[in-house]
């Protein structure tokens, strides 16, 4: 396994459950004793696709320990008005967790599988397929190491998959978003002094910017600024500490004087940038497979990212034990089976952006919001919510996919009815909108 991040630490142990002796290769120093530097920290939300797999390598309890759960968004409008949105009507939430204490836990837990093994330090260079060798970095020397099979989960920027550029057949594309990101933090105990509920994904919303909250286990927030690198508001154009005082008091005044730091570590460190990353084919001669954000990456703004990584791990474990030894079988319907859900949830993060960020405080996007509501209600299986879908089971990302592009069709069409906000739930509206949907399920046009 190339990486120790959380996706390689899970398909790690997973695969140690099966049996297997796993090698752990990562690039960076323990994190227990050498903390990463700057950038990383940044708080995540894990949902069931990531729950599931943390079970099944009999972590949840410890990772629990670590997670704050949240019910639900809160919108924090321009005149410091608030807005909850619950993730649904069953009590559904997600766990916010930080990305360095949920790796340093799992890091604990793969201690207790005799048969993984951790190497840090050790950061891959170089892959060759044909027969399993893998070349290192490691304390200033080069080190040569041959494994029958090698996992790169090794992350968006991953050393195997740079050795894997330039193959006949193998494509990749990356976008890089106009939205580059900054983590920022508030004093610990804001929770409590500003009132804030510490189980809410605070949101807001502001256009071309967003800012994004976690309440942290101090009772603190965890913020991630997202804004265009380049522009009228952006990070160039936020030059000096005053630009960003002034920037934060009028874009997020509710939240800017809990922020006595904030222009010290706004320029503390350089904003990083967001990439969506799709390649193919993930697997090589039969024994090398690319996996989690190494395989696929998308924007953070779905908060899937890791969840799907997750997803991927226990796939893979599934078919490792119903292919035994053939391990060119399991790679290969690993593949067949994940990449294009990838691919269907890349493109849902990317559109779930506009969700938030902007169309969040605008009237159309209620007003559709309110109609994706209904229909769900009227069609609970077949038009359920793309997001609750994506986050709250296991169903296949396609599937969310398909049930985001017949709401679109027919919330479209309902725009065009004159009044539409007062008659939502009416028998009348009701009707027009099982008659779109039914002919769109069949897969007609409706006249
Ligand atoms: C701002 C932001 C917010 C996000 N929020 C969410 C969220 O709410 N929910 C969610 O599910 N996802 C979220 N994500 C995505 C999530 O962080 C990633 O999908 C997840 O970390 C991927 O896990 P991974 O183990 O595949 O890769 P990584 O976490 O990147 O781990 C890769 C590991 O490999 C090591 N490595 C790298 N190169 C080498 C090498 N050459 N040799 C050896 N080791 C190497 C690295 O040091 C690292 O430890 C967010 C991402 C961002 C940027």
């Amino acid at each position: 396994m190339v990486g120790g991040g959380p996706v390689g630490l899970t398909t790690a142990m997973l695969l140690a459950r099966r049996g297997h002796d796993v090698h752990v290769f990562e690039g960076r120093d323990d994190p227990r004793i050498v903390p990463a530097l700057g950038g990383r920290s940044i708080s995540l939300t894990l949902a069931t696709r990531g729950w599931h797999a943390i079970r099944r390598i009999g972590a949840e309890e410890r990772v629990q320990q670590i997670t704050i759960p949240l019910w639900g968004r809160m919108i924090h409008g321009e005149l410091g008005e608030l807005r909850f949105q619950p993730y649904g009507a069953n009590g559904e939430a997600l766990a916010s967790v930080s990305r360095s204490a949920l790796t340093q836990s799992l890091l604990d837990h793969a201690e207790t599988y005799e048969n993984v093994h951790l190497h840090f330090g050790w950061r891959c260079v170089g892959v060759r397929t044909e027969d399993g060798t893998l070349s290192f970095h490691a304390d200033g020397r080069a080190a040569r190491v041959r494994a029958n099979v090698i996992l790169a989960a090794d992350g968006a920027s991953s050393g195997v998959r740079r050795s894997l550029l330039g193959r006949p057949g193998f494509s990749l594309t990356r976008w890089y978003c106009r939205h580059f990101y900054r983590e920022l933090s508030t004093p610990p105990g804001i929770i409590e002094h500003a009132e804030l509920d510490k189980n809410a994904l605070h949101i807001w919303p502001r256009g071309e910017c967003m800012l994004v909250a976690f309440a942290n286990p101090l009772q603190g927030l965890t913020c991630t600024l997202f804004l265009p690198f380049e522009g009228d508001v952006s990070f160039r154009s936020l030059a000096s500490p005053d630009d960003v005082r002034e920037f934060f008091t009028s874009s997020f005044s509710d939240i800017a004087h809990w922020m006595p730091q904030l222009a010290s570590d706004f320029f503390s460190e350089a904003p990083s940038s967001l990439v969506s990353l799709r390649c193919a084919p993930w697997v090589f001669d039969g024994r090398v497979a690319l996996i989690g954000d190494a395989a696929h990456a998308m924007y953070p703004f779905l908060g899937q990212g890791l969840n799907a990584g997750l997803e991927d791990a226990t796939t893979l474990a599934d078919f490792v034990t119903a292919y035994g030894d053939d391990w060119a079988s399991a790679l290969a319907h690993y593949e067949s089976a994940r990449r294009e859900n990838c691919d269907a949830v890349i493109d849902i993060a990317a559109e779930h952006y506009d969700e938030i960020a902007r169309s969040a405080r605008e009237s159309d996007f209620i007003l559709r919001k309110r109609l994706e509501s209904r229909l769900t209600e009227l069609f609970p299986d077949e038009l359920a919510s793309p997001y609750h879908v994506v986050s709250f089971t296991n169903r296949p990302y396609t599937e969310a996919r398909h049930t985001a592009d017949l709401q679109t069709l027919i919330i479209d069409r309902m725009l065009a009815h004159d009044d539409l906000a007062a008659r939502i739930g009416s028998e009348e509206l009701d009707h027009e909108l099982r008659r779109l949907a039914f002919s769109y399920l069949r897969g007609s046009v409706p006249p």
